[in-house]
């Protein structure tokens, strides 16, 4: 056809390919359904109640297996996949509580991740309202999380994003906290209800004294701006217990669930927990 110029590298063609058969096993993953939603519990910690799920998703890619979210969710950001694949986890996680909703379960809220570039979307805005009028959900029961970094990159653009998110009734989550630099002015006034502690420093409670303070000084600073504190990624009893002793709100992590598919899950939410 036309005049155009090309590159011609070895390395510059493993990459783009490989970049270019998961860019295209994820397009068709998504068109022949090989997505799948878990949902991991978080706990109370004053109750040891169930007080909430996230939902995480998972890619039976064929021939892989399970396939994490680390080895898609960038390929799925870099070429706007996010989009098609994120709305999709979105109305399957609603869905879904839609119909435990309706089996009578006592249900809780679930958590659902936005991306940097899904937030960079006003588009988003429309996938929740739409979501939450088709499952006929109370907005009550629906948080977003996205992370600190998200949140700060474009401050101005968070803030109208959260304001609308947070008209529609969902509650929002401040996700991976301690990592992205927060300006604490600005944490004040985005519609922020929760902070997520980052597993890395509830990682450290045990023989990191840095990590420890940060851990004390987030939960302070949550309380102090009437925000709710989860920690994540809580693994051992003895993290536990420095979290319940310094008033963390709520848990979540191996300690008490891996994510779960939405059949495992539900256990969770028929009678009491297991721990
Ligand atoms: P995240 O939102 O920070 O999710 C927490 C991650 O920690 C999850 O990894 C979870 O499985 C893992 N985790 C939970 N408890 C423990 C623990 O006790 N120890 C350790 N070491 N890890 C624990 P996962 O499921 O692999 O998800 C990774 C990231 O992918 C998430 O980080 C989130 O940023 C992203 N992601 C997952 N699902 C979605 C989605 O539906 N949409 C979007 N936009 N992003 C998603
Ligand atoms: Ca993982
Ligand atoms: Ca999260
Ligand atoms: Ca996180």
């Amino acid at each position: 056809g036309g005049r155009r110029y090309t590159f011609h590298s070895p390395e510059l063609d493993t990459w783009s390919h490989d970049r270019l058969s998961l860019e295209s096993a994820l397009r068709h993953g998504l068109v022949k359904g090989e997505f799948e939603v878990f949902y991991q519990p978080q706990i109370n910690l004053a109750s040891g109640n169930l007080t909430g799920l996230e939902s995480l998703i998972r890619w039976h890619r064929p021939g892989s297996g399970l396939v994490q979210p680390e080895a898609f969710i960038p390929a799925a950001e870099a070429s706007g996949i996010i989009h098609g694949l994120g709305d999709w986890a979105i109305i399957e996680a609603m869905e879904q509580l839609a119909r435990w909703s309706r089996e009578g379960l006592a249900t809780v809220p679930v958590a659902i991740n936005l991306s940097a570039r899904q937030c960079a979307d006003t588009s988003i805005v429309d996938t929740l309202r739409k979501g939450l009028a088709d499952s006929g959900l109370a907005p009550s029961l629906l948080k977003v999380e996205l992370t600190e970094s998200t949140a700060m990159r474009d401050a101005g653009l968070a803030a109208d994003l959260l304001q609308d998110i947070h008209g529609l009734g969902f509650s929002i989550a401040l996700d991976d906290f301690g990592t992205g630099h927060s300006s604490l002015a600005l944490l004040q006034r985005l519609s922020i209800s929760e902070l997520k502690i980052d597993q890395r420093f509830v990682n450290g409670i045990d023989d990191n004294g840095n990590d420890a303070a940060i851990v004390r000084g987030a939960i302070a600073l949550a309380h102090g701006l009437d925000m709710r504190v989860v920690a994540e990624g809580v693994e051992t009893q003895s993290q536990l217990r420095f979290l319940s002793e310094h008033g963390c709100d709520a848990a979540q992590g191996y300690l008490f669930a891996q994510p779960l598919p939405a059949d495992e899950a539900r256990n969770w939410l028929s009678g009491p927990p297991p721990h």
